[in-house]
């Protein structure tokens, strides 16, 4: 097995490896390059003692030093160089609580997660595979390095690490490893949120969020997201529908763009159906209220998975909208502007779309055509440059308090009036038309 290194690792592991210690490239980076796909970065594992490693490059930051890793810079780039070492618990995900460095590499592969991640490569010794890691690629399967239950109990997040290695991948997981999982599901609440939250941002915005399933049949949604469970247990009787609330919810997830707000917006953009969801006397579903109590949810479930303001601003606004059906005018669509904000709109129609083709096939075609038509004319009004936001108008709060309004709220509820003139009807931004209409409400 020949991997190309990139120069700048080369010259990493040579140096090391010049003055008498070991090197190699390790962990994703060469299960990486094993699959034919270009690293994202290269991490190198040595034997060489931070210490040591400081001396030897001219250019480090002490990133985790206390972990054994040193940032060097090597032809403009940075490359993490870690000590073999030997873990205690884990705190952070990246960082063990306490270590203990080794000179041994097989017991640094041994500490490891899964086979794939536990290889080693230099130039000199080749491909270090003590555990058959190349093998599991071949098949497609993420097996733990070691026993799994024993390696899930010393850090319980492994287990949605490995769902997220096979949402990556597209591999399976291997029978013995599902086993483990399923039995210790619930220890994954030792596990901080903020660990938690970037695997499973990985995994949702990988090539399989529908992985997600399998994250709730191992029981670990249970844990973290329980409102998962609700929606995957809630069925939904109704023409437009042929999935229960969590298989429709995967199906949109397949069909938007593998970026963080669009999975995480699909992902919650019926979260509050279960909450809401009444049968008629015919035996009908419904869901009234649905989006608005679905995009409160959505702000709670995000805060505690400590994701950042503007994401969840972004994911809630598209999930409180989600449902909004205008008849398609170019009036209407400028209303919907104002509501959502010119710049969610792209979101809310790739969203609106995605959701057509989680329902049902009745209707499709009525309500793709209506999206496309809606998407047209989002893009007249934005080509034209039609006002949809106060900050579109012709005139500012400026000139109404000019006008002798007296400052404070009624500022704004005279431009919103005069949005409102302007949303209708596009001729009438006219800074002298609007200034006219403030001098007569002004004498009112
Ligand atoms: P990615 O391409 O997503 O970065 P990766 O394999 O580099 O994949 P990281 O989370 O960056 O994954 O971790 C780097 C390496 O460190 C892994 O390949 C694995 O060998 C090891 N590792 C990381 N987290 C753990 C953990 N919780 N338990 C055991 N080993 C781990
Ligand atoms: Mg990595």
């Amino acid at each position: 097995m020949h991997i190309v290194l990139p120069d700048a690792v080369k010259k990493i592991i040579k140096l090391l490896e010049s003055k008498g210690h070991e090197a190699y490239a390790v962990g994703g980076c060469v299960r990486d390059s094993i699959m034919g796909v270009t690293p994202h970065d290269w991490d190198v594992t040595t034997s060489a003692l931070p210490g040591e490693v400081k001396e030897i490059f001219d250019h480090t930051f002490d990133t985790g030093i206390e972990h054994g890793t040193v940032t060097v810079r090597m032809y403009g780039e940075s490359f993490e160089v870690t000590t073999y070492r030997v873990d205690g618990d884990y705190e952070d995900g990246r960082h063990p609580k306490e270590v203990t460095f080794t000179r041994s590499l097989s017991e640094d592969l041994k500490r490891r997660d899964f086979t794939i991640n536990a290889m080693a490569y230099n130039d000199e010794r080749g491909l270090i595979d003590l555990f058959d890691g190349a093998v599991d690629i071949e098949s497609g399967i993420i097996r733990c390095v070691g026993e799994a239950s024993e390696r899930f109990s010393e850090d319980a997040l492994r287990m949605l690490r490995a769902v997220r290695f096979s949402a990556q991948l597209g591999f399976d997981i291997e029978e013995d490893t599902k086993k483990a999982i399923k039995e210790l599901a619930p220890t994954l609440s030792k596990i901080s949120a903020e660990r938690i939250t970037s695997e499973i941002i990985r995994l949702i915005t990988s090539p399989h969020p529908e992985r997600m399933e399998t994250v709730y049949d191992l029981g670990l949604t249970a844990v973290f997201f329980p409102e998962w469970d609700e929606m995957m247990n809630t069925p939904q009787n109704h023409i437009h529908h042929c999935y229960d609330v969590g298989h429709h919810t995967i199906e949109v997830m397949k069909r938007v763009s593998p970026e963080k707000t669009m999975r995480l917006a699909a992902m919650l953009h019926d979260v509050a159906k279960p909450i809401c969801k009444k049968t008629d006397p015919k035996g009908e579903d419904h869901f009234v209220g649905h989006p608005q109590l679905g995009a409160d949810m959505a702000r709670d479930i995000m805060r505690r998975f400590k994701l950042d303001n503007a994401t969840i601003d972004q994911v809630c606004c598209l999930v409180r909208h989600h449902d909004e059906r205008p008849i398609p005018t170019r009036r209407n669509i400028r209303r919907l502007m104002s509501r959502v904000g010119k710049d969610h709109m792209p979101g809310l129609i790739e969203l609106k779309r995605a959701d057509v083709y989680g329902q049902s096939d009745y209707k499709r075609e009525d309500k793709l055509s209506e999206l496309d038509e809606i998407e047209k004319l989002y893009r007249e009004i934005i080509s034209h440059d039609e006002c949809v936001t106060i900050k579109d108008l012709a005139v500012s709060g400026k000139d109404v308090i000019k006008a002798g309004f007296p400052r404070g709220p009624m500022i704004g509820r005279v431009l919103k009036e005069l949005l409102n003139m302007v949303i209708d009807d596009p001729s009438v931004n006219d800074r002298d038309l609007l200034l006219k209409k403030i001098n007569e409400w002004s004498k009112n």
